[in-house]
């Protein structure tokens, strides 16, 4: 049920190609700084009465915010009303969903509605739904109405509209999974391709966050890569997340503890590897302060894999530095070529992660 609207509705497609200059990036609907690239740009046009060369309209379903950026506003507004007014805030002040205090976006699931010349992508047309893998933080959107929250998966859906960019890449749904679980693995489809590129069989691997979405994904993988010779330890500090990942059988040992108190962590993490550090740390965690967990956990000439956008670059390496620790820093990439089919697949190949995923994320079976 629609809980606010304003007066926006959606001119007519197909909408006309303005002569300006333009480019592929996005930069021509920068406004504050003009000429700026969209994602660090403050404020962004979502004037789509016109469209540029290169650009794709999509009828917007449902927003999936990124789980750090849900979560500072649900503490902020206290209630989920409360959230659907903050999104509304930010995006008739910024011409886009990126979160002013966490930095962040999220994507959207959506209807193409019109694709002005100028694209490459072939074997997407009008009438295609779509999610969109690149940032909200940096997609204009206009909003005319916001309904549902569904607070477990940080999805909200509204009417609205958005341009995607000729460089920005999305995804078409697939036909075997329901939008939204697919539009919730899509939301964190970056993490597990690069734990299959940097985990090495028989490593040792801490997952912190390894209850949430991308930290089950991350320690599925790390599974997979690592093999039965290595070990994979995952820390989640809320309880029944942490029930459900033993369920999955994919950690050696799942620690229930709090990634903000790093000598708790790393007294838990030696307990449950020998007495050793580990090889690799992926952060999933949607909180800040935990950098000093992942950095202590890990091994000299290690890895530390910072996929949480909760995260400080500075409290980082200049922690690292404090401690003394050779290790490598990753900051993480949202991107990687094919990340969105290589975790779609994922849910394929393990379906007990699938239906524990259906069961979370899943809106059919989740109350608004
Ligand atoms: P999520 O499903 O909310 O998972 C986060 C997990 O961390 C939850 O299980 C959470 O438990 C747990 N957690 C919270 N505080 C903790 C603490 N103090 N100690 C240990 N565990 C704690 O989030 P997600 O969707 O996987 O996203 C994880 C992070 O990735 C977020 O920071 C998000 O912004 C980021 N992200 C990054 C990219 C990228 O491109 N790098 C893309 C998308 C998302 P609770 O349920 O109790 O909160």
């Amino acid at each position: 049920m629609s809980t606010s609207s304003t007066k926006w509705s959606p001119a007519p497609v197909p909408r006309p190609i303005a002569t300006e200059p333009s480019d592929p990036f996005g930069t021509h609907r920068a406004l504050e700084p003009l000429g700026a690239l969209p994602q660090p740009a403050w404020r962004v046009d979502n004037d789509f009465s016109r469209l540029f060369p290169g650009e794709m309209l999509v009828a917007v379903e449902t927003l999936n915010i990124d789980a750090a950026s849900f979560r500072q506003m649900e503490e902020a507004a206290s209630s989920l009303d409360g959230v659907k007014a903050l999104v509304e805030k930010t995006v008739h002040d910024r011409g886009k969903q990126h979160n002013p205090v966490t930095g962040s976006g999220g994507m959207l699931l959506g209807r193409v509605l019109q694709l002005a010349p100028g694209r490459t992508d072939a074997g997407v047309v009008v009438g295609d739904r779509v999610a969109t893998l690149t940032s909200l933080s940096l997609t204009p959107l206009v909003l005319g109405a916001t309904k549902d929250v569904r607070a477990a998966s940080a999805q909200i859906d509204v009417e609205g509209e958005a341009v995607l960019f000729a460089t920005g890449p999305f995804a078409k749904m697939p036909d075997d999974l329901s939008d939204r679980l697919a539009l919730a693995v899509f939301d964190v489809a970056g993490a597990a391709p690069q734990v299959a590129r940097l985990v090495k069989p028989g490593a040792s691997v801490v997952v912190l966050g390894a209850g949430g979405k991308s930290g089950i994904l991350c320690a599925a993988e790390a599974r997979r890569a690592a093999g039965a010779s290595g070990k994979v330890i995952g820390v989640e500090s809320y309880e029944p997340y942490a029930d459900d990942l033993r369920a999955l059988g994919f950690c050696d040992e799942v620690v229930v503890a709090d990634a903000r108190d790093p000598v708790a962590v790393r007294a838990a993490v030696l307990a449950a590897n020998g007495g050793k550090e580990v090889d690799a740390t992926f952060s999933c965690v949607n909180v800040e302060g935990t950098e000093m967990s992942a950095i202590l956990v890990t091994r000299d000439r290690g890895l530390v894999y910072f996929f949480a956008m909760s995260t400080s670059f500075t409290r980082a390496a200049l922690g690292a530095e404090g401690v003394g620790k050779d290790v490598d820093l990753f900051i993480g990439n949202g991107f990687a070529h094919r990340h969105a089919e290589h975790s779609l697949q994922m849910l394929r190949d393990f379906p007990a992660l699938r239906a524990l995923f259906e069961r979370r994320y899943d809106a059919r079976n989740e109350s608004p």
